[in-house]
């Protein structure tokens, strides 16, 4: 009986000997054939002493796995090399893919195993400081296997959860304009002075480091053995490295002007949820006259979050001159009934790109219908998603203002309804039945007589 064939999908780290696993020239050295792309090839060349070497082009890719495969049959040992490591962006997916169409298993004779390395993010990030220290991603612009949309919904994803983002594959002859749509896309969420760290042929001959700014970033001198590592909102460069602070505490500390006293190793920070919301009920009290939609934008979450830390306050600890409460979800419909007792009303709609409209309408013309809460005249015609309505809030400002926020499931501000002075005072009937409804329509029970009044 000949031996048993061996499939040994070796990543090489970046392409200097001393960065590579001892398992990986362990793996190599045991090989009876050696197959990669000519490049990876080129980088272990002195370890190939009496070995059958199979070089292959980079369009190639699933004939590698197949000649692997075809000499494991004959009972060689055969290393598939790539460069970092093979599990990322690399052989091992294709390899195990093939494999497992032609009915192989990890129980048939033929073994196989994955030999990690360093990946391209890593030793990149090692030679310009310390970037990857908070959660980072990394995303691949390239389009030979993955259509653009997939990309652009990653990158802007990834901006907005303030992720460090290495970008491999960022450009080669064909794709040049990959790299300027995701600077603007990264761009819509994080500041244009954002570090940038462009590593070319880390830990390789030509290896060549430019330390940039986001605004920057797409000039540069980017090829296709370049990763590009994007700073998170933390991150900075200070005698030529780039940081990433382990935790965010000290930002939102400066925010507070709190101090650190009272962290407690082990627990949640004292920016954990509960102490986010005090500090947003401080930011509104201490910043007088911001809207509670300023602070949604100032901190960059949604307004219900706001609005759930607002409605959280307590006489000690109060969110300015805010108070919030949120509607039980049984009882919008009554909610919608009870709105023409509150006269006329102001409704405020918002787009998202920051345009306000406001409306003096009365109660009860708006109307539910099929979903869409509506309300035409021959002024303007106003319909809104009724389906949308996620939370309902009665919001008010000291003896000011006095409405409801009603939040969609994004957590973003659908219609605002405020009540309306006359002369210089509310209506005393109808802040009284805003005041009633409030107090009924909060409540987790709401009580039998009411519904059926
Ligand atoms: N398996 C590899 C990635 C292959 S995808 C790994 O784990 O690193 C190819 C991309 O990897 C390149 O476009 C580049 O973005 C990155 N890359 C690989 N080696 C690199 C090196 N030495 N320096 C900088 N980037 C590198």
């Amino acid at each position: 009986m000949t031996k048993a064939g061996k499939i040994l999908l070796v990543g090489i780290g970046p392409g200097s000997h001393e960065h590579m696993t001892f398992r990986a020239k362990e793996a190599i050295a045991e090989a009876d054939v050696v197959i990669g792309y000519s490049t990876y090839i080129k980088l272990v060349k002195d370890l190939l002493d009496g070995k059958e070497v199979i070089k292959k082009g980079m369009t190639e890719e699933l004939d590698r796995s197949i000649e692997a495969f075809e000499h494991a049959k004959m009972g060689k040992t055969v290393a598939m090399v790539s460069s970092g490591d093979i599990g990322v962006y690399g052989m091992a997916g294709p390899t195990y893919e093939l494999l497992l169409e032609s009915g192989w298993t990890p129980d048939s004779q033929i073994q196989v195993e994955v030999i990690p390395g360093c990946t391209a993010l890593s030793s990149c990030a090692s030679l310009v400081g310390a970037p990857l220290t908070h959660d980072f991603c990394s995303i691949s612009l390239s389009d030979l296997l993955t259509p653009w949309p997939v990309i652009a919904r990653r990158l802007e994803n990834a901006a907005r959860g303030d992720f460090v983002v290495a970008l491999y594959n960022p450009k080669s002859g064909r794709r040049t304009q990959h790299i300027i749509e995701a600077q603007t896309i990264l761009l819509r969420h994080r500041s244009p002075d954002t570090p940038v760290a462009i590593v070319k042929s880390g830990y390789r001959s030509l290896q060549n480091i430019q330390m940039v700014r986001l605004a920057e970033m797409a000039e540069c001198d980017i090829g296709m053995l370049t990763t590009v590592l994007v700073g998170n909102s933390s991150t900075f460069v200070k005698s030529g490295l780039m940081v990433t602070p382990r935790g965010y505490a000290n930002k939102y500390d400066a925010l507070t002007g709190e101090t650190l006293a009272g962290e407690q190793a082990g627990r949640s920070l004292s920016m954990g949820l509960n102490g986010w919301q005090a500090c947003v009920r401080k930011y509104v009290r201490d910043s007088g006259k911001t809207t509670l939609q300023e602070t949604s934008n100032y901190f960059g979450r949604p307004l219900a979050e706001i609005l759930e830390a607002v409605s959280a306050a307590t006489t000690e600890d109060f969110a300015g001159l805010f108070t919030a409460k949120l509607v039980d979800s049984k009882h919008y419909d009554i909610l919608l009934d009870k709105l023409p007792n509150w006269g006329k009303l102001r409704a405020v709609v918002r787009s998202a790109g920051g345009a306000i409209a406001e409306l003096l309408i009365q109660g009860q013309n708006l109307q539910l219908k099929n979903n869409w809460l509506s309300l035409v005249n021959e002024h303007f015609h106003l319909h809104v998603d009724w389906q949308k309505a996620h939370k309902i809030w009665f919001l008010s400002r000291s003896a000011e203002a006095y409405g409801i926020q009603i939040t969609d499931p994004e957590g973003e501000s659908l219609l605002n309804l405020w009540l309306v002075k006359e002369g210089s005072d509310f209506d005393e009937t109808a802040l009284h039945h805003y005041h009633d409804d409030q107090a009924k329509l909060t409540q987790s029970t709401i009580q039998e007589s009411y519904i059926h009044e």
